[in-house]
């Protein structure tokens, strides 16, 4: 036995790298015939579940409660990319991600911002911290499941993606994927219904996540710091969120599950608003799901901006 062979054997034979298919052709690894799925954070682990259902065995790479931007990967999560079916990830929210998807699993990656047309990066005047600290490599706001829109579009080509991957279970991919869109759908319905008549539209969050929600259902972000959560806001940024917030009559200072709380809390007793929680929903909930998460924060934005 050659030692390339050995090593290969090493490594797993998952992969049906004897089998005498197509060369070039996508070749799915699977566990008790399941397609095997990596989905790099929350979002996109609930969705690839939904989609997958019965027919696929889905991974997340982000531990729950883990802020995901900074994602570090164990050796074992990166090998664990050179035999899995399918990656499923959105460029620009997870370096590390990034890199390990390039290295090991080119030919097998869902980017869910080649699915959509993302929205363009936040203006660089409204989310540096100290001046040449920029994390992202990509010129969009990579933020993009929290417009269920554009989410229920990316539902629909995943599903087309499992089909391809692995057509003999092409029919269940397919209809589950139309009954998530539905589902997104419905969701966004829900949106544009319950946020359609509001006294105020600025929304002051703590890191910019909520681009597409503020696009989609008209609202103003004011993020206090960028892209990235762990970006500090320099003084002159707060001050400058502090000045916009009073003149936009702010009550609600938006705070995150995963990021401290301090900074937003100074400039909520800075301006005398309160602060409450707004999901950008990176992680999975401890209750419930992106969905009930999303329904969540439409009753927050309903108090805070005094919805009718
Ligand atoms: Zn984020």
């Amino acid at each position: 036995m050659s030692a390339a062979l050995l090593a290969a054997t090493a490594c797993g034979t998952e992969v049906g790298s004897t089998s005498g298919g197509s060369p070039g052709g996508a070749s799915s690894a699977s566990t008790d015939g399941k397609t095997t799925v990596t989905a790099a954070m929350y979002p996109l682990q609930w969705l690839a579940e939904r989609v997958g259902g019965p027919d696929a065995a889905v991974t997340g790479l982000t531990k729950p409660g883990v802020e995901p931007h900074d994602l570090e990967l164990s050796p074992l999560q990166v090998g664990g990319l050179e035999t899995t079916g399918l990656v499923v990830y959105i460029r620009g929210v997870q370096p590390a991600v990034d890199e390990a998807v390039e290295q090991h699993a080119a030919d097998r990656a869902f980017d869910a911002a080649t699915a959509v047309t993302p929205l363009p990066a936040v203006a660089e005047e409204e989310h540096h911290g100290e001046e040449g600290h920029e994390h992202e490599e990509v010129d969009y706001d990579p933020h993009l499941w929290l417009d269920p829109a554009r989410f229920a579009t990316v539902a629909t080509k995943l599903g087309e993606r499992l089909a391809a991957a692995d057509p003999a279970h092409a029919r269940g991919y397919r209809d589950r994927a139309a009954a998530t869109a539905a589902d997104l759908t419905a969701l966004d319905g829900e949106l544009a219904k319950g946020l359609a008549t509001c006294s105020s539209d600025a929304i002051v969050t703590s890191h910019s996540a909520f681009g597409y929600l503020a696009d989609r259902y008209k609202l103003h972000q004011i993020g206090i710091s960028g892209l990235d959560p762990d970006a500090e806001p320099s003084p002159a940024r707060l001050a400058e969120v502090a000045k916009v917030a009073k003149q936009e009559k702010v009550t609600t200072i938006f705070t995150e599950t995963l990021v401290s709380p301090k900074v937003a809390e100074i400039l909520a007793q800075e301006v005398g608003a309160k602060t409450a929680v707004l999901d950008p929903v990176e992680s999975r909930p401890s209750n419930g799901d992106y969905l009930s998460a999303m329904r969540q924060n439409l009753s927050t934005l309903q108090a805070a901006l005094s919805c009718s």
